[in-house]
This record gives structure tokens, C-alpha cells and sequence, in this order.
């Protein structure tokens, strides 16, 4: 499948809310916006992706792997900034902002998904998994899916995947078989 394809399909499938409403609404974007006047907050886009946000008009930086700690196998990714002021341009909002507060999750060649226990930002909807939708929850589960089957994304997702088990830095997961987001001892 054409890349720009199976992306519009992964966006199309992971285009539901986390819960009914505006979550923004209840943190004030926090997971979106800079929240201090010294360092600006911005995202990666996954690789691959960059092609889609042609007509995003954002601020971004390129990080190579001479600078910065890479997946292996990828050689540069895209990490933008969206503006403070401004909403969102939400029809063409990147995945990692479709995904969150998951994040795709490979063990034993299985994927899945997870909440991370490190948590740059203080998610009020962490402790509050029962009003999670479950059309979120199976969209951002079946766009990975799709996502994963381009071998650098699936390479991309399983080296965080690792690091992730290495510093046992996981709080929650996705039960595959009931759908229901449990906790992680
Ligand atoms: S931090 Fe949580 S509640 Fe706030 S906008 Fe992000 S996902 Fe929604
Ligand atoms: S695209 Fe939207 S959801 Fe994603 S970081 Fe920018 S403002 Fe936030």
C-alpha cells in the first residue's frame, strides 16, 4: 500500500476522542503546549510521516542520529512545535498526539498498547480509565496496526518497546482479549 495511503487510513481509524467532550479542556492542553517560558514543547512525528504534514504549517527541527540517540535503522526524524496560541489543527494532527496517553507497545512480536509510569505531562484522565471510549481505544489499536506492517515504523515502535521493558516503565496495558486498559504490577 502506498504510504500516503495506509497513513490516511491510520488517521482516519484514530480519529476519536479519549473521552466523550473535550479532554483539553479539563488540563488546558497540557499534553500539547509549552509550559515554560525557557524550554519550548514540542513532538516527533513517527517516521515516515513528515510527508503528510506538508501543509501544516508549523515550526519544526530535524534531528539526525550524529546528535541525537535513534531507533536503529532511522536516520532522522521530524520534531514540531505547535503554536501556543493557536488551536488545533485538528483533521491533521500528527499520530503520537492520536495516541496519547498510549503509546504502541511490542512483547514477544505482540503489539499492544500502553500508558507509560514516566509522564512528562499530568494527565487528569490517567486515573480515570472507565470514561475511556472504547471506539479510542480499538482506533488508535487498529491504526498501529496498520502502521506497524511498514517494517521502519515497526522497528521504531519495538526499540521503545524494549527500552520501555528494560526500565520497567509501564503503568498500564491494554488486556487484548477483554479490550479493558489493567494496570501493570
Ligand atoms: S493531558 Fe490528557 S486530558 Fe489533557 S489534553 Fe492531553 S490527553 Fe487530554
Ligand atoms: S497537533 Fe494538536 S494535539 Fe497535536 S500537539 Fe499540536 S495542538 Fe496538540
Amino acid at each position: 500500500m502506498e504510504l500516503k495511503v495506509l497513513f490516511q487510513k491510520a488517521y482516519d481509524m484514530m480519529d476519536e476522542p479519549i473521552i466523550d467532550g473535550n479532554c483539553g479542556e479539563l488540563c488546558n492542553f497540557h499534553c500539547c503546549r509549552s509550559h515554560s517560558e525557557k524550554e519550548r514543547m514540542g513532538m516527533y512525528l513517527i517516521p515516515h510521516e513528515f510527508k503528510m504534514m506538508q501543509n501544516f504549517h508549523v515550526d519544526y527541527e530535524v534531528h539526525t542520529k550524529h546528535l541525537y540517540d535513534m531507533p536503529k535503522g532511522v536516520k532522522r526524524l521530524y520534531y514540531i512545535f505547535c503554536p501556543d496560541d493557536s488551536g488545533c489543527l485538528r483533521q491533521k494532527r500528527p499520530i503520537q498526539c492520536r495516541t496519547y496517553p498510549f503509546e504502541p507497545h511490542y512483547e514477544e512480536d505482540v503489539l499492544t498498547l500502553v500508558v507509560e509510569k514516566e509522564q512528562i505531562h499530568q494527565c487528569p484522565l490517567l486515573n480515570k480509565t472507565e470514561i475511556w471510549r472504547k471506539e479510542f481505544i480499538e482506533g488508535v489499536l487498529r491504526g498501529w496496526q496498520l502502521l506497524c506492517t511498514v517494517d521502519e515504523i515497526k522497528a521504531f515502535v519495538k526499540t521503545y518497546s524494549d527500552i520501555r521493558v528494560e526500565k520497567e516503565n509501564v503503568l498500564m496495558k491494554l488486556n487484548l482479549e477483554t479490550m479493558q486498559v489493567e494496570n501493570v504490577e
